[in-house]
């Protein structure tokens, strides 16, 4: 598809309008990399068509995060500036919108020392989290991307750089239902109705647990929390009422189970990118709730250091839900994108769970939420269980069972 103007301003309407559902008097905060300072345009013209009072950017720049991590102390690093926590203080203050467009390298930290980043960012989110979390469930935000040619040649290495971008800046376009003569809103618009008849079906049922079977070596049941709720494509703001889509593309319905409370093998269907690196041809086998054992045709000793991270990591903090039909699965490639791969069929994760899929949740603490049977780790890491054949039953707490999943989509 050529990429002109109509196309480009068409997705820019989707992300403000359908996505974050900019509202009238709202103060939008987009976050977008310096080299799409001409797309940053449309979509902030976008907003002020919506009706925002103010649209503000934080530019980002993948070149001078690497070189502040290359050159500049840890202690220089970590440290919150008053001007920025005065930033965040008018964050909780405003509750703006926020869009978030995602374009960096999936590389860019390469040559980066690993225990640096993480010690930066530990200690950064110590100062960022209170702010963060007081503004969690009280405003609208999105996430979308646009192709970067860095990001484009780690999808498409034997591409030229223009032919790479095309192919991504395809595949993005087919996955968040933009083409040149379609109405994306509409097509949105019955999506997420799709989504939530599915996840509302799901609730009603109140299944005990999920079993997983594939010809591939997949055997495995996992239990989920009693109240716990499927959730998928979109949230409402508590605040406004607006209904927006967090993440663009979304297909997955997705709940956390009773971390430790599962048994069996799971086989990965797809390549997991780990850190920039990639695990391929792999299976978990779990008992007692616990990864006990992995197998990997590529990458056995990062898999097995990514289980060990923390107490919570060899223990699953997600399932989801996607049929084989998803356009990211029919794109067929590895985007190194989460929200990209992870939309590509059904999946689990292991690592941290979802506290505001509990009654309540929002407001409990890590602790409040783990008594719940949510798990907590440093790690969130999907992989791919969603084979073309899959089939999943849901067991309901008076042992009878319903089809869920038939032949890797909804029965
Ligand atoms: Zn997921």
């Amino acid at each position: 598809m050529k990429i002109t103007d109509t196309i480009l301003r068409k997705y820019a309407e989707l992300i403000v309008r359908t996505g974050a559902n900019v509202q009238p008097g709202q103060i939008v905060q987009l976050t977008i990399s310096v080299e799409q300072h001409a797309f940053a345009a449309l979509v902030m013209e976008e907003c002020y068509k919506a009706g925002a009072k103010k649209v503000n950017i934080d530019w980002t720049c993948d070149m001078q995060s690497k070189l502040n991590y290359l050159y500049a102390e840890e202690d220089v690093l970590s440290t919150v500036l008053p001007w920025e926590e005065a930033k965040l203080k008018q964050m909780v203050e405003d509750l703006p919108c926020r869009i978030y467009i995602l374009s960096e390298d999936p590389d860019a930290m390469n040559g980066v020392d690993p225990q640096k980043l993480s010690s930066v960012m530990q200690k950064r989110a110590t100062v960022v989290k209170p702010y963060r979390r007081a503004i969690d469930g009280k405003h609208q935000w999105v996430i979308a991307a646009y192709p970067s040619v860095k990001w484009a040649k780690k999808c498409f290495p034997a591409s030229s750089d223009e032919e790479a971008v095309e192919k991504l800046w395809d595949a993005i376009l087919t996955t968040v239902r933009v083409q040149e003569e379609n109405d994306p809103v509409a097509e949105w618009k019955a999506h997420t109705e799709f989504i939530e008849r599915k996840a509302a079906w799901l609730n009603e049922q109140g299944f005990s647990s999920l079993r997983y079977k594939s010809a591939n070596g997949t055997d495995f049941t996992v239990e989920l929390i009693p109240g716990a709720k499927w959730e998928g494509a979109g949230v409402r703001n508590p605040m406004n009422g607006a209904f927006y889509i967090p993440n663009m593309p979304t297909e997955e319905i997705f709940t956390s189970p009773i971390a430790g409370r599962c048994e069996g093998k799971l086989v990965a269907v797809k390549p997991l990118s780990w850190n920039s690196q990639i695990i391929d041809g792999f299976s978990i086998t779990f008992e007692n709730g616990r990864a006990v054992a992995c197998q990997a045709e590529q990458g056995q000793e990062l898999l097995e250091k990514m289980l060990h991270m923390d107490e919570g990591a060899s223990m699953l903090g997600e399932v989801a839900l996607v049929p084989k039909e998803s356009p990211v699965n029919q794109c067929g490639f590895l985007f190194y994108e989460t929200l990209f791969d992870e939309n590509a069929c059904c999946h689990c994760a292991v690592g941290m769970g979802f506290k505001e899929v509990l009654p309540g949740g929002d407001d409990m603490t890590t602790e409040q939420a783990k008594e719940h049977g949510i798990n907590d780790s440093i790690i969130h890491v999907d992989f791919m269980v969603g084979a073309d054949d899959l089939s999943i039953d849901g067991v309901r707490p008076d042992g009878s069972t319903a089809a869920v999943f038939r032949n890797g989509t909804w029965a």
